[in-house]
């Protein structure tokens, strides 16, 4: 697959707190880029957050990854989901442990409201984890609507996070 051909740009936010999270964030970014019809062509550093909701588990390993994709969104959230079965993703409880999570942030300029998919994802703008290393890569991000996502979070809160790699840009 030629890279003129994968015509989707899209925003992944990676999550982990369970069996060497630093390991399935980057075991899942490299799965992402071996995908037939995905490249990784950017990569935020890891972060390490508190989690939401309860408190009495290990804290997550995050990172967001910027993808070009041939995938329709709802192919590429099977993908998503798929990768996440394949690490034995455990969720014991809402909002609790688990090896990994991914989510689909952003794509392209669209706005989608299905049962199994909302783009942009609901929860974006609320979790420093999710937009800090999204502006990381992608500074002049802009929601479908045209807003800059710089300008709709509290910026200073990315002091809550650690950053425990960095990575080159690729
Ligand atoms: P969260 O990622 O908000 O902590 P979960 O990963 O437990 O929550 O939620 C998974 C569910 O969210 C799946 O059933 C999936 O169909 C749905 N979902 C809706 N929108 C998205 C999205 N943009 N990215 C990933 N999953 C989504
Ligand atoms: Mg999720």
């Amino acid at each position: 697959m030629t890279a003129s051909l994968l015509a989707h740009r899209a925003f992944i936010g990676l999550g982990s707190n369970l069996d060497n999270p630093i390991a399935r964030v980057i075991e899942a970014i490299t799965a992402l880029d071996q995908l037939p019809l995905c490249r990784v062509v950017k990569q935020s550093p890891l972060y390490l957050s508190t989690p939401v909701g309860p408190q009495d588990q290990d804290d997550f390993v995050n990172a967001v990854v910027e993808l070009h994709s041939a995938y329709t969104p709802l192919a590429l959230l099977d993908q998503l989901q798929r990768l996440e079965q394949q690490q034995r993703r455990v969720r014991l409880r809402h909002w609790g442990p688990r090896t990994l999570d991914l989510d689909l942030l952003l794509y392209d300029g669209l706005t989608l409201l299905s049962p199994r998919l909302e783009i942009p994802h609901r929860e974006m703008l609320r979790r420093v984890f999710v937009w800090a290393p999204l502006l990381d890569i992608a500074p002049h991000a802009t929601l479908p609507d045209g807003r800059a996502l710089a300008t709709l979070v509290p910026l200073d809160d990315r002091a809550q996070l650690k950053v425990i790699s960095s990575h080159a840009t690729r």
